[in-house]
């Protein structure tokens, strides 16, 4: 690696960072930027290929246990998908619909501009995320270098010699490991016309928009990014059609939360197509998108765009290393692992999106520090399971445990506290209410959102919690653990709330906990 930049021993500032960053991706430069001991002549105990959440989180780990290890990335930051192009992207788009949708609502109202058949430009947004990202980049490449003691090869691809020597251009590096952190890759959509100009995914999104959608958008998917990103071009004050092959949005169990979630979609003008058949794209004579048809019970229908956005989920980063390495792979490519991390190499660990669902930032961070126990002796397992989990419409949905119809399959008694309560106005009820919700609360209840807790009245356990709102994803976090170890509706009740907050699991539970065989609410 003689043309590497060598920056061991170089104070690099959040603010140096930003700038080669900046610099290595708007020139496409591929020079390697190098950080590495020439004082430390142990062998590595791990390469990590691949700096994401799965490889930071696990090389950090290791090294905090004493380990030396290498991270090869091929970007010149570490921190890998996550905020180039995907959670971040994501909840910046996924903040702008939720502003926009309280600006439409109250549009021209108190102080609210009028924002009626006005549409918001999308290609701005996303032009503010690509100049802005580098700066999320910059404090991880500065926390893994100056705080963590990281090693690390930037800006670089590689080759595997073998599952111990990785080649970076004319240089060797030997491990006693090597962890594949490679991440994920969305789906290849197997519609006709799905390469034409103006199809879009997540990463090309943020990568390659450069002119501004017209006022029709069409969305093919039902998942998360789907409708999250369905939400935000909606959001905009463009039509957005959803044509997913079967349900939309089916990780939310609970039929009334997620009729709730759809409802309000709905009152906000997303429109859905559910069940929807055969598709095609079809282009002009520049190969740029102009229409969509698809297959629906009622017939097939056409609809010009100039804008599709395909959000059909992943497949793994894993063709070249499975081939090389002549590991295991089941469905999408994803490397088979046991509960150690291991591949069906010895000494050869996957972690992250690489080993397939549930495609989330703690799941590909657990299962890297899991590796890096197992690598420095501290015999480790993990399997994602009983996690709590959100995604955003114009809203925060969250949710953890069972849905009230999952556990009326196994429970004699089930209770249900929820707001709004039943009632004949459905859900015309100012409540619940909490941050970002109190404009709502008074001028049009019905969006101040839901919630719902699922209790078993025999062991007074919850069982399941949903929220439509904004506020609760953060305590979701916490509840899910006090969920698995036992939390009851007396624990919850002897809480403190700060008040007004998503919290009102904890004061519904304090209005019935006295009654040894309370009743629903
Ligand atoms: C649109 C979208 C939104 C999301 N939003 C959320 C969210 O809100 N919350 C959440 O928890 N999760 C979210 N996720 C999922 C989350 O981003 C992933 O689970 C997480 O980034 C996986 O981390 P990873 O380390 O496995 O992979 P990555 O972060 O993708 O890291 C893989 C790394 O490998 C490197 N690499 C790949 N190939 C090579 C090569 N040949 N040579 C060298 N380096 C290579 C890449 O440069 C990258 O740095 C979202 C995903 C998407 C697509």
């Amino acid at each position: 690696m003689t043309t590497a930049i060598d920056v061991w021993g170089d104070y690099f500032s959040i603010a140096k960072w930003q700038a080669v960053v900046a610099e290595a991706l708007e020139s496409g430069d591929s020079k390697p930027i190098a950080n590495i001991n020439p004082n430390d002549s142990r062998e590595f105990d791990a390469i990590f290929l691949g700096g994401g959440a799965a490889g930071r989180f696990g090389a950090a780990y290791c090294r905090a246990l004493g380990g030396r290890v290498l991270i090869i990335d091929r970007w010149p930051f570490l921190g890998g998908s996550c905020p180039h192009q995907a959670c971040v992207p994501h909840h910046l788009f996924s903040d702008c619909a939720a502003q926009l949708m309280l600006e439409r609502t109250f549009s021209g109202k108190l102080w609210f501009q009028n924002l009626n058949d006005k549409m918001v430009s999308i290609k701005n947004i996303v032009e503010l995320f690509r100049n802005g990202r580098t700066g999320p980049h910059a404090v991880m490449n500065y926390q893994s270098k100056e705080q963590l003691g990281l090693e690390f090869v930037l800006n670089a691809e590689f080759s595997i010699v073998d599952p111990q020597t990785i080649q970076v251009g004319e240089c060797q590096f030997q491990a006693k490991n090597l962890v594949l952190a490679l991440g994920a890759k969305p789906l290849v959509a197997e519609i006709p016309g799905a390469r034409l100009k103006g199809v879009f995914n997540s990463q090309t999104l943020v990568e390659n928009l450069d002119y501004e959608p017209a006022n029709t958008i069409v969305v093919i998917g039902g998942g998360k990014s789907a409708i999250e990103y369905g939400c935000f071009f909606n959001a905009t004050g463009r039509r957005t059609l959803v044509v997913a092959r079967h349900q939309v949005m089916p990780m939310i169990k609970d039929v009334e939360s997620r009729a709730y979630a759809i409802l309000m979609m709905e009152e906000q003008g997303m429109e859905f197509l559910e069940n929807a058949g055969f598709m095609a794209i079809q282009g002009d004579s520049q190969d740029k998108v102009k229409s969509v048809s698809i297959k629906t019970p009622s017939g097939i229908i056409n609809v010009d765009t100039d804008f599709v956005f395909l959000g059909l989920g992943e497949q793994a980063n894993s063709e070249q290393i499975a081939q090389i390495l002549g590991l295991e792979t089941g469905e999408k490519g994803f490397i088979k692992v046991n509960r150690h991390m291991q591949t069906s190499l010895p000494n050869v660990y996957a972690v992250g999106d690489l080993t397939g669902p549930p495609m989330e930032m703690f799941k590909a961070r657990k299962e890297g520090v899991c590796a890096a126990k197992n690598i420095m002796g501290q015999v480790s397992e993990y399997k994602a399971a009983d996690y709590p989990d959100f995604m955003h419409t114009h809203y925060e949905v969250c949710w953890l445990g069972l849905s009230e119809e999952e556990a009326r399959k196994r429970y004699g008694n089930v209770k249900i506290m929820k707001l709004p309560p039943d009632n004949p106005n459905g859900f015309d009820v100012g409540l619940p209410a909490g941050d970002r919700m109190m404009l709502y609360l008074m001028a049009k209840p019905r969006m101040s959102g839901f919630q719902k807790l699922i209790i078993d009245g025999d062991t007074r356990k919850i069982l399941g919690a949903f929220h439509i709102g904004y506020g609760a994803k953060d305590g979701f976090q916490y509840l899910n653990s006090l969920v698995k170890k036992g939390l009851t509706i007396d624990d919850l009740a002897d809480m403190d709330e700060l008040f007004i907050s998503p919290s009102y699991f904890i004061q519904l539970c304090r209005l019935r906990a006295g009654d040894p065989h309370f009743k629903n609410m």
